[in-house]
């Protein structure tokens, strides 16, 4: 799925940061390691491995891959920690059908850099999200998918591929004409409110 707010999220960072000063300027690999098993701990997900890596890679700071955090030099910094860990509680809680900086990737980190690095940094940190337009919002991402969805219908669009949550789940199905709050996925019926991510409309 389209990773829509990927630049946004990375500007907000950026001007974040720069607002509220470098939080842990001598992160160490055993702080990070430390810090990953609070996070998991704390989130009530399975472990994840830091791995601290001394080539630069060109254009990274660190990634996330399965149950592996990287971080390369410049990555050193508790928030590029936590913005790599929040994918992993992300992907741990299922939502691999999402685009990786959802709205609830979003809600995820900032919850994080309230929890480890306090209230200051977290309200930097929303004050940028919020200045460039990075949903940190389910709800309103749910509200914005099920207006699409009505315009879709009204304009003749049945069939819909969507990103549910609660639980995560791709589907494919038939928009009701006669309850446009509905989607009918074989012979199962789900709320649209579930709905957070339109894949595909036709
Ligand atoms: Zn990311």
């Amino acid at each position: 799925m389209r990773d829509w707010q990927k630049a946004r999220v990375y500007a907000a960072e950026r001007a974040a940061e720069a607002l509220v000063g470098d939080e842990n300027p001598h992160l160490t690999a055993q702080d990070a390691r430390d810090i990953c098993i609070r996070v998991c701990r704390d989130a009530e997900v399975s472990g994840c491995r830091v791995t601290i890596c001394a080539e630069p890679r060109k254009g990274f700071l660190a990634e996330y891959g399965i149950n592996e955090v990287i971080l390369y030099p410049g990555g050193m910094r508790t928030t590029v920690l936590l913005h790599e860990l929040a994918h992993h509680v992300e992907m741990v809680r299922g939502r691999y059908a999402f685009p990786d900086h959802s709205a609830e990737w979003a809600l995820t980190y900032l919850r994080m850099i309230g929890r480890y690095l306090g209230d200051e940094v977290a309200a930097a940190f929303t004050q940028e999200f919020e200045r460039r337009d990075v949903h940190f919002s389910p709800e309103v991402r749910a509200a914005r998918v099920r207006r699409v969805a009505v315009n879709m219908a009204n304009s003749g669009g049945k069939w819909v591929e969507v990103a549910l949550d609660d639980p995560p789940k791709h589907v494919a199905g038939f928009l009701s004409q006669a309850n446009r709050d509905i989607l009918v996925v074989n012979d199962k019926v789900y709320p649209m409110r579930k709905a957070r991510y339109i894949e595909g409309v036709s």
